[in-house]
């Protein structure tokens, strides 16, 4: 279960991380309606990107999602608290020696090798009954997977195919997020493949950018990570996905600056005119990337006051520290612990990974636990 940060733990915080519930369920609807008849899943590995699963899981359930996908076994363990009888897929499947813990728990492991077929094979032989499983097939990651010859070699053994008892059937695009790439019209005509010489097992190939190559890559269940959380599947296009985090830091101090100066580690900033700074506390040992600020001729990033107000970023970001320029913000409408939204309006979790030169997940799952999450709009309870 998650408990609610106390008033005292947010006003201790030096930034907080809020995370819309309603905007989590209406971009799982959104993403369900985009798939049409297949069901959607929701994947919350990793903590549901850094956000809390429990709670968005719950809230997810609560919604009317069945089935959730994590990555680890601890990760399924803590899950089954938070979604009651919920399928729950883990999709690095079993290490060995812990396929009673999956059976325990009614966690359904993916299985993508032979060594870990085979030792669930021989827990199911040592329980006299079979245990559900799901089966992941290679179609062009080349990453985790069945080879075509280690899944004929199953689909053809009955005995092997009744121990097993495959749920689901899997693979995962590579290039899913550039929809013309080549590879993606190959690995849906592998994948059609596989699925067509394991009739009765349903078949799920699409995570958030899948389901949006169209119809032929939904099958029958979609995998929507990112999405949910309001990252963009679309890279290019705008985002048809909610905004869902907002990451609030206070304000420790604020200059006045009239003379030429330079801001932070290295100097890289010159404040231009006489102006005014704000340094928050929020750092990259937050999470909050570095990188976003190691290229002094990309893009400005803006943080947000008062929902009204531009206030750039300006020199680097140090471990527990940023500073930002709030110039444009009106004399006397911002005081040190007043708070900053450096995820929000004028920054989206797109806008800053690009700035950083990353991804919108690695910038969302590396927000530490130093920040607390704030739901809210919650309905679960
Ligand atoms: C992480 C993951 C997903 C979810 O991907 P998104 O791009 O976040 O939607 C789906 N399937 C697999 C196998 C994954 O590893």
């Amino acid at each position: 279960m998650f408990l609610a940060p106390s008033p005292a733990t947010l006003a201790r915080a030096g930034a907080t991380l809020s995370v819309d519930l309603r905007a989590i369920v209406a971009n799982w609807r959104y993403l369900k309606q985009q798939a049409g008849t297949a069901e959607a899943a929701a994947v919350v590995k990793a903590d549901a990107y850094g956000l809390g699963a429990a709670a968005v899981a719950r809230e997810l359930r609560h919604a009317g999602c069945n089935t959730f996908f994590v990555a680890h076994l601890d990760e399924g363990l803590s899950l089954r608290h938070a979604v009651g009888e919920a399928r729950i897929f883990v999709l690095h499947g079993t290490n060995p020696g812990t396929e009673a813990d999956f059976a325990a728990a009614h966690l359904i492991p993916v299985l993508s090798g032979m060594s870990q077929v085979e030792g669930w094979l021989k827990f199911v032989e040592s329980q006299g009954r079979s245990h559900p499983s799901a089966l992941q097939v290679d179609t062009g990651m080349t990453r985790l997977g069945l080879s075509r010859r280690e899944f004929d070699r199953i689909r053809t053994n009955q005995n092997w195919m009744r121990a097993l008892d495959p749920q689901l059937l899997m693979s995962h695009f590579a290039c899913a997020d550039t929809p013309r790439h080549p590879l993606n019209h190959q690995q849906l005509e592998t994948f059609s493949k596989f699925a067509k010489d394991m009739p009765g097992v349903p078949a799920s190939l699409s995570a958030t950018s899948g389901i949006f190559i169209g119809p032929r890559a939904h099958f029958d269940l979609v995998r929507p990570g990112i999405g949910l959380y309001g990252g963009n599947p679309t890279p290019g296009h705008d985002n048809p996905m909610a905004h869902v985090v907002t990451l609030s830091a206070k304000v420790i101090q604020i200059q006045s600056i009239d003379a030429p100066q330079t801001v932070g580690y290295g100097a890289t900033y010159d404040v231009p005119k006489p102006s005014r700074l704000a340094t928050v506390a929020l750092g990259y040992a937050d999470g909050f990337l570095r990188s976003i600020t190691a290229n002094p001729a990309a893009p400005p990033v803006y943080a947000t006051v008062n929902d009204t107000w531009k206030a750039r970023l300006v020199g680097r970001i140090s471990m527990d520290l940023t500073t930002f320029d709030i110039g444009e913000v009106p004399e006397g409408r911002i005081q040190p612990g007043d708070t900053i939204d450096v995820i929000g309006k004028y920054a989206s979790i797109d806008t800053l990974a690009d700035a950083g030169a990353t991804i919108s997940y690695e910038l969302l799952t590396r927000l530490g636990p130093r920040l607390p999450r704030l739901y809210k709009n919650g309905t679960a309870s």
